[in-house]
């Protein structure tokens, strides 16, 4: 029986996990990275800006930018949120292969296989089973440090981290359509997100039509069970104009509405990304946290690797949860108060036109921290926001 040993051994190759191995494999591990492959992640592929200067990407990576927002309220009424910026849009197709490629580029090697389980030795390391490897390994590989990073529902987590079983979900569809030639469509404007608040298109979530140059997504999310999510893009495709263009593919994942309290399981596993369920409520924007997270597990993972105390592996948890663990809480609460009707959709769409919410808002989205040096603005917007919940504020 041969056996092959890596210092740190990452499943899953979305941008946790190729964060992670890019990382780890940088600063001189040995690292193997697994991904089961065959899949182009469904994903409506919406980043901020920041995520190509913290993360190192290039420009290239974006099928397009968008320069505005446009909140659709379940009266029709339409709020345009202008970006000062932009917000980049990336194929996962492309971007996922390009983070993997540049993992492998710093040293981690590369592998397509399918994760199937996990035993502890007696000295600690970890032992993974794998299935239909596209490379010669060996029949065992032992790992000194997992990180579980294959995304919403994983299976590492599963046996790792119990508790994991648990996570609740927004079920998510998309339709990838043909964007339509300019003069085709007149309403369609290939540089900005359309999200409709409308119980009709979610009754609990939102739905989006999110340009990607020649491609566009369109899609919605829902925890309802029962729930058409395929009728309602029907129905977002036919109102945007966009019923008659080809559709390029049609898939659905879950996204995870909750983080877990641990991330890692006292031993030798931490994990990353959706599997760790690092999405923000409300938006069900994953993709800037995941790398972050595969950042951070990295270093824990390292950590680990140079003391041999399990204790580094919940650093990771701890510092994401320390820089946004408050933005998530807020993004959590804002979910379970306006989307539960039509009623206060209607008043939080109307909330959007403020230009003190708008500047907040892509504050936020854009440099990932609350903005602290505006509190006249967060009274402000305080007391609109009573305004509207008490039907004080006109709707116009
Ligand atoms: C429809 C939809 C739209 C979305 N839109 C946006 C958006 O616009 N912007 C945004 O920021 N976020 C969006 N998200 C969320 C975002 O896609 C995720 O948060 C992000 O992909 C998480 O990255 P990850 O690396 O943790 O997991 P994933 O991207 O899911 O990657 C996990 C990887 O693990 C691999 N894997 C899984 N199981 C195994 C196994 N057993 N063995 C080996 N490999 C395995 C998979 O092949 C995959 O490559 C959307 C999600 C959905 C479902």
């Amino acid at each position: 029986m041969t056996s092959q040993a890596y210092d740190i051994v990452v499943i899953g190759g979305g941008p946790a996990g190729a964060m992670a191995a890019w990382d780890a494999a940088r600063a001189g591990h040995a690292v193997l990275i697994v991904d089961r492959g065959g899949r182009i992640k469904p994903c409506g592929g919406a980043i901020p800006p920041r995520a190509l200067t913290e993360f190192e990407l290039p420009e290239s990576l974006l099928a397009a930018r968008a320069h505005c927002a446009r909140m659709i309220s379940p009266a029709g009424r339409a709020v345009d949120m202008p970006i000062d910026g932009y917000v980049g849009m990336v194929d996962r197709e492309h971007f996922d292969e390009w983070l993997r490629e540049r993992a492998a580029g710093a040293g981690a090697t590369r592998c397509t296989a399918r994760f199937r389980r996990l035993a502890y030795q007696d000295d600690g390391r970890v032992v993974l089973s794998l299935e239909g490897a596209d490379r010669d390994l060996a029949d065992e590989i032992v790992a000194r440090c997992v990180i579980g990073a294959d995304g919403a529902r994983s299976e590492v987590a599963r046996q790792a981290i119990p508790a994991a079983r648990d996570i609740p979900y927004v079920a998510a569809y998309h339709e990838i359509v043909e964007s339509p030639a300019p003069s085709a469509n007149p309403d369609f404007d290939g540089q900005r997100c359309d999200v409709y608040y409308q119980g009709r298109v979610s009754p609990d979530f939102y739905g989006w039509i999110f340009p990607h140059g020649g491609q566009t997504s369109v899609g919605v999310g829902t925890a309802v069970k029962g729930f058409s999510m395929r009728s309602a893009v029907a129905d977002l495709r036919a109102r945007a104009g966009l019923a008659d263009g080809r559709t390029i593919r049609r898939e659905g994942a879950p996204i995870p509405l909750k983080t877990l309290r641990r991330w890692d399981d006292g031993r030798a596993v931490v994990l990353a990304g959706d599997a760790a369920g690092g999405v923000a409520p409300a938006s069900g924007e994953g993709i800037y946290y995941a790398m972050l997270s595969g950042r951070l597990a990295a270093e824990a993972a390292m950590a680990y690797c140079e003391s041999g105390r399990s204790r580094a592996l919940a650093r990771a948890r701890k510092r994401f949860m320390r820089a946004h663990g408050r933005v998530f809480w807020i993004l959590g609460q804002m979910q379970r108060f306006w989307y539960v009707s039509d009623k206060r959709r209607e008043r939080f769409v109307n909330i959007c036109r403020d230009p003190d919410v708008q500047h907040l808002t892509w504050e936020a989205y854009m440099h990932k921290r609350l903005v602290r040096a505006r509190p006249l603005a967060h009274i402000r917007i305080f007391f609109k926001d009573m305004g509207h919940l008490l039907g004080v504020v006109s709707q116009k």
